[in-house]
């Protein structure tokens, strides 16, 4: 089965309590295909009664489920994880068609996403707690870690598959049961990611997904629910401000993955080959639509002329298209909104005084694509250094000096991940501790990865998902003063 087959109609529907069912009143909205613009499919549109019902569901479960037995919460993470590895190139298809990206990141998603689930099912059996003897003498101090409880996950449409397992599988992992309400831009990945947990023997009701195109009703009345326990969200920091207020009502835990500003440091004893083999990953994965996408290269202005030479020659030898045709390097973007806000930053830059070395011009449709681009002397203080770009944009700004490379790193209200590129160990170490970021690559175009803790400081919000850390977010702690 390929393509939308791999997702059959009877799925494209809520699936609550571990059944797929109509929206209250039988509403759908429509999935488009990015590339031109076209109707996909359509899924159900859960109205806030539908949401109610998931939630309901997830607290019907949530006490037998947090008393699973945890290596059996890992054998269903460990088979889930293998269905899904079986079934990759379904997965990455599917992904591609509604997000856009080509099939190879595509896949590359599948791999990276799935390995949370692995990573988690190793994690279910090593919770534990702590006993020790009170400073004092005496009395014995112990720990006992517990589910925090019914959660509400809240996605983008950039990963579709990632950003939902490395919030589910920790959570599987610590005895947590949950609603997720995907992007309604990419709502197709995350019903056949629940369809496989199904199969994969995850009891009903662990794992709702509600598919909306009214979010913030939706979550607002899951929110308002004082049995949710847990809300964590990745998507703009916008959003993210108003669901951190939301939560307030209720004390629910957050975590907030958010937007993301990351510089990437070339400096003169870089190897420049390498740094913009970097740069093309860091700037490119996903069409540039990644929270740690390179946003803002800084770069020595002894190696600036080279470096922009060489990487100007990569993007510009990139092949636009369809994400799943052969031969297509970069997809289109996620909307036609994405393409005038990149095409606004870009003019914007140049207006301000950059100069554009390739690229720079919307290719007009079907379809939604901006065409890879390089900006050299972009003014530090330029709009396109300070927002987000989400898009294929390498604007270039240059230093003298380390400490200046550093406060223009600095310089935003984003925190998320930071690049830097040098042969110098010393200075590594010094960059390492200086740079305000939750993430700081050296001489790596790639952070992610599962067994680390992913997340961002400042604007970018705060929690960490991955790593060891990454079920903490869903465990809460029970303190036992033992007397003797
Ligand atoms: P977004 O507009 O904030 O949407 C993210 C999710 O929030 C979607 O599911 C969206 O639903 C939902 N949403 C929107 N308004 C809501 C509301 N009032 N109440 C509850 N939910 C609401 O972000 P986006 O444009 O989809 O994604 C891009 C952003 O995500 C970028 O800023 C990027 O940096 C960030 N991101 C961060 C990370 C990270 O780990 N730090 C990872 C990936 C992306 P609808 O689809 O219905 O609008
Ligand atoms: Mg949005």
């Amino acid at each position: 089965m390929t393509g939308l087959d791999f997702l059959p109609a009877e799925q494209r529907r809520l699936f609550i309590g571990g059944q797929w069912t109509d929206a209250e009143g039988g509403g759908t909205f429509d999935v488009l295909d990015p590339a031109d613009g076209s109707v996909l499919c359509q899924v159900a549109d859960a109205t806030v009664t539908d949401g109610k019902r998931a939630l309901e569901a997830a607290v019907g479960v949530q006490d037998d489920w947090a008393r699973t037995n945890p290596r059996d919460r890992g054998e269903i993470l460990r088979r889930t994880f293998e269905l899904v590895a079986a079934r990759s190139d379904e997965f990455a298809e599917l992904m591609s068609l509604e997000m856009g990206k080509t099939l190879k990141e595509a896949a590359g998603e599948v791999a990276y996403g799935n390995e949370f689930l692995r990573w988690f099912s190793e994690e279910a059996v090593r919770i534990h707690g702590r006993w020790m003897q009170a400073p004092a003498g005496g009395s014995r101090l112990l720990t006992i870690k517990k589910p925090v409880g019914p959660c509400l996950f809240v996605t983008p449409w950039n990963f579709p598959l990632a950003m939902g397992t490395r919030k589910i599988g920790p959570a599987v992992a610590a005895g947590c049961t949950i609603v997720v309400k995907p992007a309604q831009q990419t709502p197709l990945t995350m019903l056949a990611l629940a369809a496989t947990f199904a199969e994969a023997g995850l009891p009903d009701g662990v794992l709702n997904v509600v598919t909306t195109h009214s979010s913030g009703e939706v979550s607002s009345a899951i929110m308002a629910d004082p049995r949710l326990r847990k809300l964590s969200f990745t998507g703009s920091t916008g959003v993210g401000k108003v669901l951190v207020k939301q939560s307030a009502d209720q004390l629910q835990r957050v975590s907030m993955e958010l937007g993301g500003n990351a510089p990437f440091l070339v400096f003169e004893d870089a190897d420049i080959d390498a740094a913009v083999e970097g740069a093309m990953l860091a700037k490119m994965r996903n069409m540039g639509e990644a929270c740690t996408a390179a946003n803002r290269f800084l770069v020595h202005s002894s190696v600036s002329d080279e470096f922009a030479k060489k990487l100007a020659d990569r993007m510009g030898s990139l092949t636009l298209g369809r994400g799943q045709d052969d031969g297509t390097d970069v997809g289109p973007l996620i909307d036609d909104k994405a393409v005038e806000s990149v095409t606004q930053l870009v003019d914007g830059a140049v207006k301000a005084g950059a100069s554009l070395v390739v690229g720079g011009q919307a290719h007009g449709g079907p379809g939604f694509f901006y065409p890879p681009t390089v900006l050299t002397d972009v003014p530090h203080d330029a709009e396109i250094n300070r927002e987000e770009i989400f898009g294929p944009v390498a604007p270039i700004t240059t230093f003298e000096t380390e400490e200046e490379a550093v406060a223009k790193a600095n310089d935003t209200e984003y925190g998320l991940s930071s690049y830097v590129y040098t042969r110098d160990l010393k200075r590594t170490i010094r960059l390492a501790e200086s740079l305000d970021f939750g993430m700081v690559g050296v001489n790596t175009g790639l952070v992610s990865n599962p067994a680390a803790p992913f997340g961002g400081v400042k604007a970018s919000g705060f929690g960490r998902e991955g790593g060891f850390e990454g079920i903490e977010e869903y465990l809460e702690t029970t303190y036992v003063a033992l007397a003797l």
